[in-house]
């Protein structure tokens, strides 16, 4: 039980990554808040999941609002007691070469890849400091230090998210709390659900390993910064690639 007694949060948690990720804390003995946007499962989901006495809850949140934002890590602190864990993964794609990119498009996906990011890590690190501990671990991507075709937007979000990690780590290591990011690959969860069957196989091609990764293999990587056996980790860029970013195979 590698998290008995903490208490976590899991933005976007309804599907892909979140969700593995809320299963995999769960079986460590975390009590967990699946959070994701109203309009999604994710009520249903965390009922299904809910063992006794009532270990995984649901609180809606869009991290476009810093509104509720903020109001989702008062309501976990309220009802659990602390926050010792977030896991700030929400997130969208969206791919086209910049001469295609509108205005909209592109703001969107800031405002949630990466300002997003930066209201959970407000609103958490101030409730944080307060406890005096805790674990943040933002979700970037390969793309946090890598380019890539068609990727203007995600890739500039997504590189904010590494670096703003880091600064953060830095700002919050005096006060007994953590700050790292993951990196993974291409995983195989419905962001890529649109992919033309080719490029498919082209990302594929891309990670040494010779497949696309699995949730449960990210999921793995959050649980270590979470534990206390992450407890000289922090500012860290983990990632989880499948050998993408070694360079080509
Ligand atoms: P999924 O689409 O499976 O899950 C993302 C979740 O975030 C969904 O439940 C989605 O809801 C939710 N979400 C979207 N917008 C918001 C919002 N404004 N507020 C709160 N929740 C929101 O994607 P993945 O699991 O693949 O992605 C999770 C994270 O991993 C993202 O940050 C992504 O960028 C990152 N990542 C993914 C990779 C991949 O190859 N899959 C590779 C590298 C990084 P809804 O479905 O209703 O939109």
């Amino acid at each position: 039980m590698r998290l008995k007694g903490k208490n976590m949060i899991v933005t976007g948690g309804a599907s892909g990554i979140g969700l593995a990720t809320v299963k995999r804390c769960l079986q460590e003995g975390a009590n967990v808040v699946l959070s994701d946007i109203a309009a999604s499962d994710g009520a249903a989901r965390a009922r299904q999941l809910d063992g006794k006495p009532g270990r995984c809850l649901f609180i809606a949140c869009d991290v476009t609002s810093s509104g509720q934002v903020d109001q989702l890590i008062a309501d976990t602190a309220a009802q659990l007691g602390s926050v010792d864990v977030v896991f700030s993964n929400a997130g969208i794609g969206g791919a086209n070469p910049i001469e295609a990119v509108p205005d909209a498009d592109y703001l969107r996906i800031i405002d949630i890849n990466l300002n997003g990011v930066f209201r959970v890590a407000r609103a958490a690190l101030r409730q944080m400091y307060k406890q005096g501990s805790g674990s943040l671990i933002n979700c970037a991507s390969i793309l946090g230090t890598l380019g890539q075709s068609g990727t203007v937007a995600y890739s500039a979000a997504k590189g904010g998210v590494v670096n703003m990690t880091r600064t953060l780590a830095i700002e919050a290591a005096a006060r007994g709390v953590r700050v790292n990011s993951v990196g993974p690959g291409y995983i195989d969860t419905p962001l890529l659900k649109d992919l033309p069957a080719e490029l498919r196989q082209a990302l594929v091609k891309l990670h040494p390993v010779g497949r696309l990764g699995r949730p449960e293999e990210i999921a793995n990587a959050v649980l270590f910064l979470a534990s206390d056996e992450a407890s000289f980790v922090t500012g860290a860029y983990l990632l989880v690639d499948g050998g993408f970013a070694a360079g080509k195979s």
